[in-house]
């Protein structure tokens, strides 16, 4: 192991063991979720497409600000794109409005965009959208602590399966990138996480024959969720995953917080 990766690896084991806001997940796993950010239309018109053959749905964390743009994942969601997988039953969650790394503004500014982001969704669509996820992937210490009492739950990049005890203020998330030759390493995580009885989240950006490095092609997703159907996991979005467990509008059932500490 190098010493940047050694030190890597320390950073994300003190990032996952503080200011941690757990619930157990109990016996309703196997799960797996499929999570697209930012998102790219294609997310939403292919991989959503491709979900909905196998009668499930998917978790969409949209960066308000990136509406109707278009960058190197191909043109980002419209309005209408959001609509429309309400509609059909999907999860629309956010991503902040700017699309900002908490690494590079102070721990207020990243907060406000966050709740920007929130409002923003909540101002076109009517609906509250619980669960975020860090752009980037950034997940600093402090950003961790101040959103601690915010969303529903906050969704990284830091790989591995969620439980027994699931980390609400750090859920873990796989990526899912490439095409087929990438089908190996997704079966072997489903494998594992239908083992261990565990929720796995997976995230892409844009699905398309010719993905770009963030994304995936349709042919990818169908393999990955082909072999969760086979392996007997759930496929759930992230929301549903969270009622089960007994968090609801962000808070578990009854009364909140939970299990705070640090
Ligand atoms: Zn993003």
């Amino acid at each position: 192991m190098s010493l940047r990766s050694g030190l890597g690896a320390v950073r994300r084991k003190v990032l996952c063991s503080l200011y941690r806001r757990t619930v157990p997940l109990g016996n309703r796993g196997p799960i797996v979720s499929f999570s697209f950010d930012d998102f790219p239309r294609t997310a939403y018109s292919a991989g959503g497409a491709v979900l909905e053959r196998f009668g499930v749905r998917g978790t969409y964390y949209a960066a308000f600000g990136l509406m109707n743009a278009s960058n190197e994942l191909g043109e980002q969601f419209r309005s209408e794109d959001m609509d429309s997988l309400l509609e059909r039953g999907h999860e629309l969650a956010s991503h902040t409005f700017s699309h900002i790394s908490c690494r590079s503004v102070s721990c207020a500014a990243f907060r406000e965009d966050v709740e920007k982001g929130r409002k923003a969704i909540e101002e076109v669509t009517g609906v509250d959208s619980t669960n975020f996820a860090y752009p980037f992937g950034h997940v600093t210490l402090q950003a961790k602590r101040t959103l601690r009492l915010g969303p529903g739950s906050a969704r990284s990049i830091a790989p591995g399966c969620n439980g027994p005890d699931i980390d609400l203020n750090l859920l873990r998330a796989n990526s899912l990138y490439g095409d087929l030759d990438s089908a190996g390493r997704a079966e072997k995580l489903i494998l594992e996480n239908a083992k261990r009885k565990t929720w796995l989240i997976f995230y892409t950006h844009d699905v398309r024959p010719r993905p770009s490095a963030f994304g995936c092609t349709p042919s990818l997703l169908e393999a990955a969720l082909s072999c969760a159907v086979r392996s007997g996991c759930r496929i759930l979005t992230v929301r549903e995953a969270l009622a089960e467990v007994g968090v609801q509008n962000g808070n578990p059932k009854g009364h909140a917080p939970c299990a705070v500490s640090a």
